[in-house]
């Protein structure tokens, strides 16, 4: 566990637990889905990562932010998937980021609430005088992942590109229909060329940058074992056997 300066550990409500991973930089745990959330204070400003699942989840996340400042806050989204973008509602009327893939994909979802202001490469955030980078890099865990970089104390929150199931790492649910499995270690490496002390992951606990270079070797060799299956060359129990992740896990990334 990674806890840095004046807060530590604080329980507040729920389920929800804060954890700082650098000056006035908090990551949210919760116990359902295992899914952590993000909190950057700045002197007048906070910019809140991920939303909860819904608006009564995402009531208590904004209930919680208020304990910990009453600064207006602006949100981003690291992608569409419900349990992170569903409690926007909550948190309107503000600023709200997203890639504009994030954006359609809750609009053909049916979704009332959208983010409104759009970054499909870099957009940097003044968040109460702390640069803040959005950044996407290319299809990963969706086709329109953004990862936030707060560079004065070297943490990023890497919403779904990174998660970290106690004691492993990816899970069943970490790949889905909107995964490009070829490309996604790409944007870990490029994770890793921001030299980060802290990542976030969107699910599980804080780690160091051995964690997320551990997360690229494991998408690099499922890349990899997909490859050599869809030219013939190897079978699925065989991709199974070779893969660093469990069978189940591996099922679904090859799937
Ligand atoms: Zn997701």
């Amino acid at each position: 566990m990674i806890t840095v300066g004046i807060l530590g550990e604080v329980d507040t409500m729920g389920d929800g637990r804060w954890v700082e991973v650098g000056p006035g930089v908090l990551a949210r745990r919760y116990e359902g889905l295992d899914l952590t959330v993000g909190l950057v204070i700045g002197e007048g400003a906070c910019l809140v990562v991920d939303t909860r699942g819904d608006e009564r989840q995402g009531a208590e996340f904004a209930a919680a932010v208020r304990e910990v400042t009453p600064h207006p806050w602006t949100v981003v989204l690291t992608h569409a998937h419900y349990d992170h973008a569903h409690g926007l509602a909550a948190f309107l009327p503000c600023e709200a980021w997203a890639h504009p893939g994030c954006r359609a994909a809750m609009a053909s979802d049916g979704r009332q609430a959208l983010p409104q202001l759009l970054v499909t490469d870099t957009a940097e955030l003044n968040v109460g005088g702390r640069a803040v980078l959005l950044r996407h890099f290319g299809p990963a865990h969706t086709d329109h992942d953004l990862v936030v970089h707060v560079p004065d104390c070297d943490v990023v929150f890497a919403g779904d590109l990174l998660e970290h199931a106690p004691g492993g790492s990816f899970t069943t649910e970490s790949f889905g229909p909107d995964t490009s499995l070829g490309t996604w270690h790409g944007a870990v490496e490029r994770i890793l060329a921001l030299d980060p002390a802290v990542v976030v992951p969107g699910h599980g606990e804080p780690a160091g940058p051995e964690f997320a270079g551990l997360c690229r070797d494991q998408l690099i060799a499922l890349a990899a074992l997909r490859r050599e299956i869809e030219a013939g060359k190897l079978a699925l129990e065989e991709a199974q056997a070779r893969s660093p992740l469990p069978a189940d896990v591996t099922l679904a990334a090859l799937a």
